[in-house]
């Protein structure tokens, strides 16, 4: 007889609240919330950069083995791609792309503005790095949305509770947006083995039996299992209210070799994709 595991409660394994660099241009700011030489404990995230940024700082530039993320926090972001793709993303909604085998893309805040935006890069399997390109615009009122008991809940990417979000992936991972009433309390059971953070947009949430403190531009990695199963995590808002970004996904566990824009596998899949790029079959 299989007795049924014990459910894994989630805490914070570790915060990161890195400095900001300097921009690359005049009234850029910038940060990386997750990096490359960090892939291993991230994994199957690669990269999270936050940025407020001018007009005119990432024009034209290629992508390959990875889907990107962007969710506007304030601002908006115009978008255009080799492929004939355009659009205008939103605060408060996102842009699944899925780079696969090859976009040439463009993202920049309207003439006279100033974006601030997260970009999450999603490390595509192995199988998976020369999948046709696609994009998805996620528009936070199209979403699926629960609020119940001071907590609101926006299913950017996977499911909550009996809510499962559209979008489509290839390699599984959960975005969900909180926004949490002082007082109130979060509750949500996901794989135990998924790796998963906390990002912190306004206020600040206690997270777990501990009650450990994330503030807002704060991430929390959380702590997971090796034993497959459940895991409960309750994040909740004590003096003050608390909007958040969640996360997670499995581990890829696969050889990741960085080379600027392109993630693959192998040094030798870096170079051809620099050679793809340059022989125009981007
Ligand atoms: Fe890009």
């Amino acid at each position: 007889m299989n007795t049924p595991k014990p459910t894994f409660v989630r805490g914070v394994a570790r915060v990161d609240d890195p400095p900001f660099v300097a921009g690359q241009v005049a009234g850029h700011r910038a940060r990386r919330l997750i990096d490359a030489p960090d892939a291993a404990f991230t994994d199957p995230f690669v990269l999270m950069a936050e940025d407020w940024s001018p007009p005119g700082l990432f024009p034209f530039h290629p992508h390959r083995g990875i889907e990107t993320v962007t969710f506007v926090i304030e601002g908006s972001i115009e978008h255009r791609d080799s492929a004939g793709f355009g659009g205008v993303i939103q605060a408060g909604d996102a842009q699944w792309m899925t780079a696969g085998r090859g976009v040439q893309h463009e993202e920049n805040p309207p003439a006279g503005t100033i974006a601030h935006t997260l970009q999450l890069w999603v490390n595509l399997p192995a199988a998976g790095k020369m999948v046709a390109p696609r994009y998805q615009d996620l528009v936070a009122s199209a979403l699926p949305v629960g609020s119940k008991d001071g907590v609101e809940v926006r299913v950017f990417s996977g499911m909550y509770g009996d809510m499962i979000s559209p979008t489509l992936n290839h390699h599984p991972v959960t975005m969900l947006e909180v926004r949490i009433e002082a007082g109130s309390v979060l509750r949500h059971s996901f794989a135990a083995t998924d790796n998963a953070f906390v990002y912190v947009l306004e206020g600040a949430v206690e997270i777990g039996s501990a009650g450990d403190l994330l503030q807002a531009s704060q991430l929390g990695w959380l702590t997971r299992s090796e034993e497959p199963g459940s895991s409960e995590l309750t994040i909740g808002a004590r003096g003050t209210a608390g909007r958040f970004l969640l996360f997670a996904g499995q581990s890829l566990r696969e050889p990741i070799a960085f080379g600027g824009p392109f993630v693959m596998n192998t040094q030798a899949e870096i170079q051809q994709a620099f050679a793809d790029y340059r022989a125009g079959r981007f």
